[in-house]
C-alpha cells in the first residue's frame, strides 16, 4: 500500500516522473524556457505573466544545468514571489457593522462563501448577519438560509422579485440595531445584462452609504477556478460595475489549479483574502501562496 499518487503537477507533466534517485538534470536555455513558458500559459496565467515568471527563473541561472527539482523550486518561488504581496486575510476596521458586499457570476460560490464566511466569524466571537441580497433567485435564498442555520447567524430575506436595496437598507438598519459586527450581502450575479446589475449594485451601495458613509468596508468577487481564464473578464467587468476590493478563489479543491490567479495577480494586484477547498462549511482557507504555487507546479 502506498500513497495515492498526486495529480502530477506542470513539471511533472514535462519532466515524466524519474525513477527515484536518478537525477536528470536539464539545462536553462532557450529551448527549455520556452517550453516552461508554455506550460504555465496552458496553466491559464497568460502570456505576459508567463513570461515574468521564465525570465525570473532564467536571471542569475541562464545555461545553466539544474535537476528537474531544483526547476521545479525555482518555478514554485517565482510564483510565490509574484502571489505573496495579494495574500491577505479579509481585513476588518474597527468600524462595526462591518459591511461585506459579496459579488460574483452566479455558480461562483458566492452563497457557500457566505456561509463559511459567517462561520469563521461566528466562531471568532463576532456577531453575524447574512443579508440575502439576490432576491429574484429563490434558490439561492434557500440556500443562504441554510448556510445560515449552520452557521447559527441570522438570514435576512425579503419577499421573491423585491427591490434589493430595499432588503439591504433594512439589513444595515437591524445590523446596527442589533450591533452586529458583520453584515454579509450576497448579490445577484445576472451579467446577462450588465447595465441591470450594475443600477442594482450601484443603488444597494447609495442605501448602504445613507445609513454608514464608510461603507461598503469590503467588496468581494467570487471566482470559480475551474472557469480558467474567464476569471479574468470576470475581474474586469466586476471591477467596472462595482468597486472590488478583494478576491476569493472558489473550487480549488478540484482539478482546477487555479493558474489564473497569478495571472489575476500580476494583473491587478488585488488582494486575495481566502480560497474556497470543499463544499462544507470549514472549507474555506487562507491563502497560502507557496502552498498555492507548489501544488500548481507539483
Ligand atoms: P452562487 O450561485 O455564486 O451563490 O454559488 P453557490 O455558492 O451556490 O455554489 C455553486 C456550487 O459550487 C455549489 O454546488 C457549491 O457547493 C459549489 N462550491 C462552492 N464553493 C466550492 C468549493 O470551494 N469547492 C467545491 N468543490 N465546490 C464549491
Amino acid at each position: 500500500a502506498g500513497e495515492p499518487a498526486a495529480k502530477p503537477g506542470l513539471l511533472g507533466r514535462l519532466m515524466g516522473r524519474a525513477a527515484p534517485k536518478t537525477v536528470v538534470r536539464r539545462v536553462l536555455d532557450d529551448d527549455m524556457l520556452e517550453q516552461l513558458e508554455e506550460l504555465l500559459i496552458t496553466a491559464d496565467m497568460g502570456v505576459d505573466t508567463a513570461l515574468r515568471v521564465t525570465a525570473n527563473m532564467a536571471e542569475g541561472r541562464f545555461g545553466k544545468k539544474l535537476s528537474v527539482a531544483e526547476i521545479k523550486q525555482l518555478m514554485a518561488d517565482e510564483i510565490a514571489r509574484i502571489m505573496e504581496p495579494v495574500a491577505r486575510p479579509l481585513p476588518l476596521y474597527p468600524k462595526t457593522p462591518q459591511v461585506v458586499l459579496v459579488v460574483g457570476v452566479n455558480g461562483s460560490g458566492k452563497t457557500t462563501t457566505i456561509g463559511k464566511l459567517a462561520s469563521q466569524f461566528r466562531a471568532a466571537g463576532k456577531k453575524v448577519v447574512i443579508a440575502a441580497g439576490d432576491t429574484f433567485r429563490a434558490a439561492a435564498v434557500e440556500q443562504l438560509q441554510v448556510w445560515g442555520e449552520r452557521a447559527g447567524v441570522p438570514v435576512l430575506t425579503a419577499a421573491q422579485g423585491s427591490d434589493p436595496a430595499s432588503l439591504v437598507f433594512d439589513a444595515m438598519g437591524q445590523a446596527q440595531a442589533d450591533g452586529a459586527d458583520l453584515l454579509l450581502i450576497d448579490t445577484a450575479g445576472r451579467l446577462q445584462n450588465r447595465g441591470d446589475l450594475m443600477e442594482e449594485l450601484a443603488k444597494i451601495v447609495r442605501v448602504i452609504r445613507k445609513k454608514d458613509e464608510t461603507a461598503p468596508h469590503n467588496t468581494l468577487l467570487v471566482l470559480d477556478a475551474t472557469t480558467g481564464q474567464n476569471a479574468i473578464n470576470q475581474v474586469k467587468v466586476f471591477q467596472e460595475i462595482s468597486d472590488v476590493s478583494g478576491l476569493v478563489m472558489t473550487k480549488l479543491d478540484g482539478t482546477a489549479k487555479g493558474g489564473v490567479l497569478v495571472a489575476l495577480a500580476d494583473k491587478f494586484g488585488l488582494p486575495i483574502h481566502a480560497i474556497g477547498v470543499g463544499e462544507q462549511i470549514d472549507d474555506l482557507s487562507p491563502f497560502d501562496p507557496q502552498e498555492f504555487a507548489d501544488a500548481l507546479v507539483g
